[in-house]
């Protein structure tokens, strides 16, 4: 009963999570990144912690003091919005040039490298029921705690076998990266409903245009 009523007072979702792992869908929030004016979906702290609570890669609790604690300390919540932005684009530099069979570059590597570095610092494993799963420290709390868990996620990803499996929303307008995961590995939109029937009804338009 106390979680149901805990549940309804939480914030509707603001995010659209259609990639898989966590440090995909954080990549998908520079909306329309291949535009000459990308949208920028974290445009405040407060949508950097929205994002945490959106996935929950952080606790509703945790979630709640990183608000507060960003209205006591906005320069440094704006320094930790700076580094998740940081930490954004080195990922993309990293997972996008491996799915255009790019030459890696370096730099981003290292960037990443150094948030993964740190996550580890604050991340230790717990057992519940028999399963493993990593905790990440909330005391004392710190304003990029939520990049923790981002790191971790892409640090997980570049080194498995699914990261062949990070593919681009072939709807042109929309390009947001998701693993497929799906059995025969040919899933060509980040979701159906979003991007997968505008398409086929738009390929449907144009062959009946031809067929007049
Ligand atoms: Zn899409």
């Amino acid at each position: 009963m106390v979680n149901t009523q805990k549940k309804m007072t939480r914030r509707e979702p603001r995010f659209d999570l259609l990639g898989g792992p966590v440090c995909l869908d954080f990549i998908n929030t520079l909306d329309d990144r291949f535009k000459p004016k990308p949208k920028e979906l974290l445009a405040s702290y407060v949508d950097l912690a929205r994002f945490a609570e959106d996935t929950q890669i952080l606790s509703d609790l945790q979630v709640d003091r990183l608000f507060a604690l960003s209205q006591q300390a906005p320069r440094e919540a704006t320094r930790a919005l700076e580094a998740g932005i940081q930490l954004r684009e080195a990922m993309y530099a990293v997972i996008g040039a491996v799915m255009m069979k790019k030459s890696v570059p370096q730099a981003a590597l290292y960037t990443v490298n150094q948030y993964v570095q740190v996550a580890a610092r604050h991340a230790s494993l717990v057992e519940t029921k028999g399963k493993f799963g990593w905790h990440f420290d909330d005391v004392p709390l710190d304003l990029e705690a939520p990049l923790w868990p981002i790191a971790r996620s892409a640090a997980e990803l570049l080194a498995s076998s699914d990261l062949r499996l990070v593919r681009a929303c072939a709807a042109r307008n929309c390009q947001w990266l998701f693993l497929d995961a799906s059995k025969n590995h040919r899933r060509r939109w980040c979701d159906m409903k979003r991007c997968g029937n505008r398409a086929k009804a738009r390929a449907f338009y144009e062959r009946s245009k031809k067929e007049e």
